[in-house]
This record gives structure tokens, C-alpha cells and sequence, in this order.
């Protein structure tokens, strides 16, 4: 009887730890959209140290009262550049190749800022549904001529509390000006902007985005959610705590694939213009989305700004037109009564080309009107195709919907 009794124990629990087992399973299979795909896990984790080299960035003539931006849109990281990337005679991942064509359009300007759509230094590195690329990543787009990262976005929790932070401490350790996440309530507080102090300037960059993809950061972590009560509680506060000459929102919204807005980024759009941020730069659905400057009138002499999505900068979605994005180059002046103005603004675009090098895919971030003009650059003729379909579509949908702002090449 006592050894029916412990069986009947035994099979209790062995089939309550199956089931659990199962439902953990059906639970990650709902809230994962795709298999993920990894490295090798390690087996003891060690913390990559970032490559720091001596960078120098083209030194912009120093002038005051005028400022120029370039805002570029989302660095993914999928697992097909995490391959590319890695050399296997030096047993690191190396990216600066990919920017090599890019890089002197990035450093003509006073600041460049982008969106990092991925975690940093958490391994098993990981492509999509939940990215995390090697700290190198970030050494190349800082020595590709990136000042600044905006680190909210729907992958800031992909690798949970380690990923927020250890993306934060890498973006320190290189010096990478970073806002959008935060370690904790202090660290915001007293950083509750990205502060560019140049020229004469002080412009604070602010960033939110519509969601962390189910993921909430584990307390203390913060993540600046484009939720409105946050918003001009943030900016009230920016306002009063730095009195900046321009406060510029760098948003995460928008609906993936689609070639307009919705009508949330417009209404969000009015809601920044109501406090006061007149600018507002956005990426996340992976294409362009139109860009537009309302100049200053008699009726209506404040003026605005706004990108609703710069597209992907850099990602393996090869699909059209997935497969290239925008540069906005925004000049800015100062008034003698010190208030800031729009001096001119101009969009640049680019195109990802993967070729097959020696068996191996290489990554390049190419100036798409320069190498339209060289087909023969291409290794295959269907990748300059697939270029010049990006640009003609591009080219087009800004074309017709971008107000007072055109493509410089
Ligand atoms: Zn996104």
C-alpha cells in the first residue's frame, strides 16, 4: 500500500512539472514571434571590451549661431551581419567595413545622431526577435561618425535588466551620447535630456517609443514610453532644469511596412508641437515615411518640424523597400533675439548592399544616388536593380508628400 502510495506520489508530480513545462513552452511560443536564432551560447560569459580607436571626425568651420544635425535612422543588428561581421582570423566581430562608403556623408555635420535598435555585449549575440550585438558594433558607427544613440525603441528589453545596462555602460565606455533609457529614476533625473552644447547652442534630444515589444524594463530601469502625461512631465522638467535654446523629440512609432502615417504619429506630432517641441525625428516601421517643414507665416509665425520615419539605416530585411533609408540634414540658426530658427533642411538617401565576397556576405551602407551612377560596382546586376527600384520609390513617395524638404546628393 505505502508503494502504491509513493508511485501514485511520483507520477502526481512528474506529470504537474510536465505540464508546467509545456505551458512555459506554449507561453515563450506565444510571445515569440520567430525562432530565434543564436550564437553558440558561451560558456562563461565574459564581457567583450569594445575596440576603441582614435577616431577624427572632418572638423565642421566652427560657426556660431548655426548648427548642423544629421538624424539616421535604425541600426538593427540581425544575425546575418552578426555573422558577416566576424573575422575569423582575428576571432572578433568587426563592422567598420560596412560604413567604409558611408562615412564621410555621417561626418559632415556639427552632431550626428542615430537609433540603436539593438542590446549591447549580451551573449549568446542574437539576431531577430531579440537582438544583442557585440559592443564592437557600436566602436564602428562611433567611428563611422555617430555622436549620439537613442536607446529607447521596441528591442531596449530584449535581453532584459543586463541588456538596458550593459548597453548604457558600453555606450559610456566609448563615449557615445546616449538618452532614452536609464539605469534608474536618479540617473534620469539627472539626465533627463541628451544636452548638445555647441556653436552657441544648447539643444536638448529627448526620446520615446511606443512600446518595448511586450517587454517591460525590470525596475529600476527606466524606458521613456511615448505616453503623454511622461512626456510633458519630461519636458516641463528639461525645460526648467536646462533651459535649452531647442528641445528635438527622436521618436519610435508608426506602423512597420507602411509608406504614410497613422494617425496616432500625427496626433502624437501635435501633441510635442502643444509643449512647445516644434521638431520631432521618427524611425521604426523600416521604411520612409514623408517629411515636412511648415516655414513660419504671418498667420502662423511658429514653425514645425517633423520626419515621421527615416527608415531602416542599416538591417538585413532585404525586402523592397525595406532594403535602404534616409540621412536628414537639419541646419539650424539663431536669431539676434537668440531664438532658434530652421535654416535649411535636406534629405540624403541610402541603400544596404550584402555581396558575396570570397564565400562570404559583407555588409555596406552605400551613398545610393552616387552608386547609381557606377552599376559597375555591383557583383551582380540585380542588386544595382534592386538599388535603383529603392530610389526611384523613394524618390517618388517623398516627392509627392514631403513639404519644404528635398534630397541632397
Ligand atoms: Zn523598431
Amino acid at each position: 500500500m505505502k508503494i502504491r502510495k509513493y508511485l501514485f506520489f511520483i507520477a502526481t508530480i512528474t506529470f504537474v512539472l510536465q505540464y508546467a513545462c509545456v505551458s512555459n513552452k506554449e507561453i515563450q511560443q506565444k510571445t515569440t514571434p520567430q525562432k530565434e536564432v543564436t550564437t553558440k551560447p558561451a560558456k562563461e560569459e565574459v564581457v567583450e571590451t569594445p575596440i576603441k580607436k582614435v577616431f577624427k571626425k572632418k572638423v565642421v568651420p566652427k560657426k556660431d549661431d548655426e548648427i548642423s544635425l544629421l538624424f539616421i535612422g535604425d541600426f538593427m543588428g540581425h544575425m546575418d551581419q552578426i555573422k558577416a561581421a566576424y573575422n575569423k582570423k582575428t576571432k572578433k566581430y568587426e563592422y567598420d567595413e560596412c560604413f567604409s562608403k558611408i562615412k564621410p556623408i555621417l561626418s559632415d555635420a556639427d552632431v550626428t545622431l542615430g537609433n540603436l535598435e539593438v542590446t549591447l555585449g549580451v551573449k549568446p549575440y542574437s539576431g531577430y526577435p531579440q537582438f544583442s550585438s557585440p559592443p564592437s558594433y557600436a566602436s564602428a558607427i562611433k567611428n563611422a561618425g555617430v555622436d549620439i544613440l537613442t536607446t529607447s525603441n521596441n528591442h531596449s528589453c530584449d535581453k532584459r535588466k543586463k541588456g538596458v545596462e550593459r548597453t548604457i555602460k558600453i555606450l559610456d565606455s566609448l563615449n557615445i551620447g546616449h538618452t532614452g533609457t536609464f539605469i534608474n529614476q536618479v540617473e534620469k533625473t539627472k539626465n533627463p535630456a541628451y544636452v548638445i552644447e555647441k556653436n552657441n547652442f544648447k539643444i536638448a534630444v529627448i526620446s520615446y517609443t511606443y512600446g518595448t515589444n511586450g517587454l517591460k524594463p525590470t525596475p529600476p530601469n527606466i524606458v521613456n514610453y511615448l505616453d503623454k502625461a511622461t512626456i510633458k512631465k519630461d519636458v516641463d522638467y528639461v525645460n526648467s532644469k536646462i533651459n535649452p535654446d531647442q528641445i528635438i523629440a527622436f521618436v519610435h512609432w508608426g506602423d512597420q511596412y507602411k509608406d504614410l502615417p497613422n494617425k496616432s504619429q500625427k496626433d502624437m506630432f501635435a501633441y510635442f508641437k502643444s509643449l512647445g517641441v516644434n521638431i520631432v525625428i521618427g524611425a521604426h516601421p523600416h521604411v520612409l515615411q514623408p517629411m515636412k517643414w511648415n516655414k513660419p507665416t504671418a498667420e502662423n509665425p511658429k514653425e514645425d518640424f517633423v520626419v515621421y520615419s527615416l527608415g531602416n539605416f542599416v538591417s538585413h530585411q532585404r525586402t523592397f523597400p525595406r532594403d535602404g533609408g534616409a540621412v536628414l540634414k537639419l541646419s539650424l540658426r539663431k536669431d539676434k533675439d537668440q531664438k532658434v530658427h530652421i535654416k535649411k533642411a535636406d534629405y540624403f538617401l541610402t541603400w544596404v548592399y550584402e555581396p558575396i565576397v570570397n564565400g562570404n556576405k559583407e555588409y555596406y551602407v552605400l551613398p545610393a544616388d552616387e552608386y547609381s551612377k557606377k552599376p559597375e560596382s555591383f557583383t551582380k546586376k540585380k542588386d544595382y536593380d534592386k538599388m535603383m527600384r529603392f530610389i526611384k520609390h523613394a524618390r517618388t513617395l517623398l516627392g509627392k508628400h514631403n513639404v519644404n524638404i528635398n534630397e541632397y546628393k
